[in-house]
């Protein structure tokens, strides 16, 4: 049964709800690359009701594990009381923040998430010398690092730049005929780095007759933000979204996103962050019926299955990654399947649904080496099955499989929205 939004923060509740069965044990993804009770579920939640009971400080020690949490909802998935061990996480980084601030980098990175002029003006110094620092490697949209520095090793894979972002390369309205009209919420990545999947997004649309508006002020969804506990930008892009969607959303039929996580905090994060604002939790609540994943939008709304099939079938092998904020979150896992299966040949990984390991900002930075650790297993199981291609409707799992895979795999990554328009282009 889902938990009531009030109860969900009650800390001590919660930890006296948990029975301590340790179903979540295996699937822990800390757990798996740290085995210690305290980086589980069940110790996070006994930690968090001492907290609230005002039995445990919130010093270095219990920061560095309440940051050790990758927030991939594994075990929410599998708890037979639901404990949402993940949204409490999210709350105490809120504490936490206060308490210890912010580090610098990751205060100019969420200060640029809040002013779309500013994020333009960085990818765009960011293009011109990213050669600088690192090796590009165009044809995947990544690059490699040349040397170490703080917080990045050498030989990382990181996603490149491109000259022009999405948003800035096609207009505001795209008409294909004008008997329907969508929007498109496009996320950072998608905007700056892996641009084709926007692209993608345009040419099936385009190919479906259907308008699409370009939602040209949106500002990040601010996930990287919740997850950091830097709630001020959370309210302030949260807020701003909102206003924006409801000033086109009674003109379009849905506002769809191509990002597992971006469409996630819109249409669940948004709802639980402004539990204690009732008029914007009514506003986020209201908002949320028009906000699709793009493949469950296509899949559900459109005729693009049948469109899929009269085209040739690709010879590729494509395995499929379930990101943590697909199916875990939203339930979405079948719908990319069916569209991509109908020119492609899928060949399942042993465990699609372990998390990649991505696990927000502290993770690739203060914690890469347990973001490294978690990526050696979903890296090893897609190598396994030999495929050509690995898909996933996200840039974060795309930005560390890359990475787990390394420089040198010649499985290329792809969007699930990247593969139907390549297959819609041949006849
Ligand atoms: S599965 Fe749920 S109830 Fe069981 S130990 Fe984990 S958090 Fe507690
Ligand atoms: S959200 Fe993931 S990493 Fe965090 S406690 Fe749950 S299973 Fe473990």
């Amino acid at each position: 049964m889902s938990k009531r939004k009030e109860d969900i923060f009650n800390f001590s509740a919660i930890s006296d709800e948990c029975v301590k069965c340790g179903k979540c044990i295996p699937v822990c993804t800390i757990h798996n690359v740290n085995a210690d009770e305290v980086t589980s579920p069940r110790g996070f939640i006994d930690l968090l009701g001492a907290y609230q009971k005002g039995k445990l400080d919130l010093d270095k020690t219990a920061k560095d594990i309440f940051e050790s949490c990758f927030l991939c909802t594994a075990c929410v998935e599998v708890c037979p009381k639901s404990l949402p061990t993940d949204m409490i996480i999210e709350q105490v980084r809120s504490d936490i923040a206060h308490k210890f601030g912010i580090a610098w980098y990751k205060k100019a990175f969420f200060l640029l998430l809040r002013h779309r002029w500013l994020n333009d003006l960085a990818f765009k110094l960011g293009w011109v010398f990213q050669t600088c620092g690192f090796k590009i490697k165009a044809d995947i949209d990544s690059m490699n690092s040349r040397f170490s520095i703080p917080m990045l090793k050498a030989d990382r894979v990181l996603p490149s730049l491109r000259k022009k972002s999405f948003l800035n390369s096609h207009p505001e309205t795209i008409e294909n005929g004008g008997k329907r009209k969508v929007a498109i919420f496009i996320g950072c990545l998608g905007n700056y780095n892996y641009k084709d999947v926007g692209d993608g997004l345009l040419e099936i649309l385009e190919h479906l007759e259907i308008d699409a508006f370009l939602a040209k002020k949106q500002k990040c969804c601010s996930a990287p933000a919740y997850f950091t506990g830097d709630f001020d930008t959370v309210d302030n892009n949260a807020k701003f979204n909102i206003e924006y969607f409801e000033s086109f959303s009674k003109d379009v039929e849905a506002i769809i996103v191509p990002e597992a996580t971006c469409s996630a905090m819109l249409k669940i994060d948004y709802e639980h962050y402004f539990h204690d604002q009732p008029e914007w939790k009514e506003r986020a609540i209201a908002i949320k019926s028009k906000i699709f994943m793009a493949t469950e939008w296509l899949q559900n709304h459109t005729h693009l299955e049948q469109l899929l099939a009269s085209k040739k079938k690709d010879m590729k092998i494509v395995t499929y990654h379930d990101p943590c904020h697909a199916k875990k979150m939203q339930g979405i896992h079948a719908e990319p399947r069916n569209l991509i299966s109908k020119n492609y040949n899928i060949v399942e990984m042993s465990d699609p649904n372990t998390c990649c390991g991505f696990g927000g900002i502290t993770m690739q930075s203060e914690k890469y080496h347990f973001a490294q650790a978690a990526g050696v297993p979903k890296a090893a199981m897609i190598k396994k099955t030999a495929a050509d291609i690995v898909s996933a409707e996200c840039s974060a799992c795309r930005m560390q499989i890359n990475n787990a895979m390394g420089s040198e795999s010649k499985i290329i990554f792809k969007n699930p929205i990247e593969l139907i328009a390549e297959a819609l282009r041949k006849k």
